[in-house]
């Protein structure tokens, strides 16, 4: 696997491949897990060519503290990317990345604005702007992106049709620890007991059943939730939604309604966690 750490570098390696070659690009922060791996996985698949890339984005985080601890685990990662036949991992500087970059202005009409938009503000904007800059140095056929930042997954897919790049955004299923929880590099942060406690997140997410949801409102089913999540001493919730899956919009009645993403944002301790649950009617 080439390891580039420079623009010039990889403008270098995108110049040398071949322009028959089909290039799948998978966006990550490092501190990889399997969830990391399965997408690259799938890029493998998919494409002649996989480009991974490892950089912690000072623009997408609002939270100076959780930004400063990240998870770092980059030696790992290299070998863990290596082993899954990656063919090459971009691990850029913040200054060379971003150098002559004037942002990416685009308006996502309000999807942005919502859920993790609402409560983390300017997290998308940073995020549209890495995604957009690794998109126009990669000038992939493929990103891979996973469903368990699903409203990440829309705003990138959103980007893309509004600029009518050609890049097909392909969405990957959420890879979980054996007690349910979702993985997610933060949570190398969690003490034992609040491990334990987060994996009632996917738990409450997976009571609600078609049959669970009968003769009931979406804010009682809410409130039900974040009731058990609140009983767990370790657990606060932060929001819990029905969603519109094609644009998050909140649903407020079952009637009529024959698909629900639940999307739940939980803090367990001082590490917030993200998970959702697709649910047809
Ligand atoms: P991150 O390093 O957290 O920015 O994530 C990089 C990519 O990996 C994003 O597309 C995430 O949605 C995806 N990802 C993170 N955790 C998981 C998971 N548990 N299952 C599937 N994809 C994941």
């Amino acid at each position: 696997m080439i390891i580039i750490k420079s623009v010039e570098k990889l403008a270098e390696l995108r110049k040398s491949l071949e322009t028959t070659l089909t290039i799948g690009f998978v966006p990550t922060m490092g501190a990889l897990h399997s969830g990391h791996i399965a997408l690259v996985k799938n890029a493998v698949k998919e494409s002649d060519y996989t480009v991974a890339s490892i950089f912690v984005n000072p623009r997408q985080f609002n939270n100076k503290e959780d930004l400063k601890k990240y998870p770092k685990s980059i030696n790992k990662d290299i070998e863990l990317l290596n082993n899954a036949k990656c063919d090459a991992v971009f691990i850029p500087e913040e200054e060379d990345l971003f150098s002559g970059f004037k942002g990416c202005d685009v308006n996502l009409d309000g999807l942005d604005q919502i859920l993790e938009g609402k409560h983390r503000p300017g997290h998308f904007k940073g995020v549209v702007d890495v995604v957009f800059r690794f998109f126009d140095l990669i000038r992939p056929h493929k990103a891979f992106f996973g469903l368990k930042d699903y409203q990440q997954y829309l705003v990138i897919k959103q980007m893309t049709e509004k600029f009518k790049l050609k890049i097909e955004i392909v969405g990957c299923p959420i890879i979980r620890e054996e007690s349910g929880l979702a993985m997610s590099s933060r949570n190398a942060r969690l003490s034992k007991s609040q491990k334990e406690s987060a994996s009632l997140i996917n738990k409450v997410l997976n009571e609600v059943s078609i049959d669970f949801i009968q003769d009931k409102t979406p804010q009682k089913v809410k409130d039900y939730m974040a009731h058990k999540l609140n009983s767990d001493k370790n657990l606060r919730t932060e929001y819990i939604e029905f969603c519109e899956p094609n644009t998050l919009k909140p649903v407020n009645s079952f009637k009529d309604i024959k698909e629900i993403v639940i999307c739940v944002a939980v803090f367990s301790g001082e590490v917030r966690l993200i998970d959702n649950k697709y649910l047809q009617l």
